[in-house]
């Protein structure tokens, strides 16, 4: 089974407005909807449109219960998630505009976790993780939620055995390294944080943070990726494409890259899905949508070159 962990989940608001969004305008509203948020839940959703079995687990607020509860049907998303008291789930409002000028976001922090719901997330996962399960963490973590919090539950899945694959940033992306997880997607901010920066060149910086974590899939938006996997950097072209909302790239990246391994296809082919699945993402105006079929049209047009890795580059 896979479990997807979402810590602070969130209801997207997505506004597309008329024209160009322009400070110190009345900006009209073109189209308004309601989508999934949070990098768990995106996650999930990608599992479930490849037919992977998979469970939400994670927080949610109790004031909009009904209504973040209905998006996850509508994605498709089974969850078993823990009901913070009083709590909001967040809005996510996502900014977008006809001339496709790329998207802007503007997202509340969340609210805060009860040590007894922390307790309760940690039992629960003791209970489900199995050695063949996949643990997969992704997403910013709440308010006051510590990184000790994010370290007893990245010890559950370790002492169960289970591949665990995180999508986060800062210092939480760093601690995930440190305990050795089992793949990371740092974005290009996220990836400068991490690297050593005594090293030179990017291929070395890569293949150092390659021992310690098996699944490394650097992302670079529309310049593509880097992915390292035993000792060997592959970089990745992905196909050109009419850019109409980015955000969540990189969830469809991670939940399509996810699902292949799932399916046990070979690692060129789970980067070719998702780097075709991330591009079609790309094309669609919500942050959740893609297309199979259009994805694996574009299969052909991605370019996947593996890289001369000199051994004696690295200790
Ligand atoms: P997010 O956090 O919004 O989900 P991210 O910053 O983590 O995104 P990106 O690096 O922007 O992730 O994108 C992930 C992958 O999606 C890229 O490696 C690339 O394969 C694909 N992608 C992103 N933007 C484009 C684009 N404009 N054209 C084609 N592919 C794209
Ligand atoms: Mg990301």
């Amino acid at each position: 089974m896979i479990y997807t962990v979402t810590l602070n989940p969130a209801i997207d608001r997505l506004i597309q407005t008329s024209g160009m969004l322009t400070k110190k305008k009345t900006n009209r509203v073109k189209t308004a909807e309601y989508d999934l948020g949070g990098k768990g839940f995106h996650v999930s959703h990608v599992l479930s449109k490849f037919g992977i079995e998979n469970i939400a687990l994670g927080f949610i607020g109790s004031e909009n219960q009904l209504q973040m509860e209905k998006i996850l049907r509508a994605k498709q998303v089974t969850h078993q998630l823990i009901v913070e008291k009083n709590a909001s789930t967040r809005e996510c409002i996502v900014l977008i505009d006809e001339e496709s000028q790329g998207s802007t976001m503007v997202t509340g922090s969340g609210f805060r976790i009860s040590r007894t719901n922390h307790e309760k997330l940690i039992f629960q996962l003791q209970k489900l993780l199995k050695k063949d399960d996949m643990l997969v963490l992704a997403g910013s973590l709440p308010p006051d939620y510590t990184l000790k919090q994010l370290k007893e539950i990245i010890d559950v899945g370790k002492r169960a055995g289970s591949f665990i694959a995180c999508d986060l940033s800062g210092d939480a992306l760093k601690l995930s390294v440190k305990m050795e997880v089992d793949f990371i997607k740092p974005n290009q901010f996220e990836l400068e944080e991490l690297l050593t920066p005594a090293m030179e060149s990017m291929k070395d910086r890569l293949l150092v943070l390659n021992e310690s974590v098996p699944y490394i899939a650097a992302s670079f938006g529309e310049e593509g990726s880097y992915v390292v996997h035993a000792g060997e950097i592959y970089r990745v072209f992905p196909p050109k494409v009419k850019e109409v909302n980015d955000t969540g790239a990189g969830d469809v990246f991670v939940g399509s890259f996810l699902a292949q391994l799932a399916l046990r296809a070979n690692l060129e082919t789970a980067i070719a899905y998702a780097t075709a699945c991330s591009a079609s993402k790309v094309t669609k105006r919500n942050c959740t949508d893609f297309d199979l079929i259009q994805a694996e049209q574009m299969l052909p047009m991605i370019k996947i070159k593996k890289l001369e890795v000199n051994p004696d580059a690295i200790s």
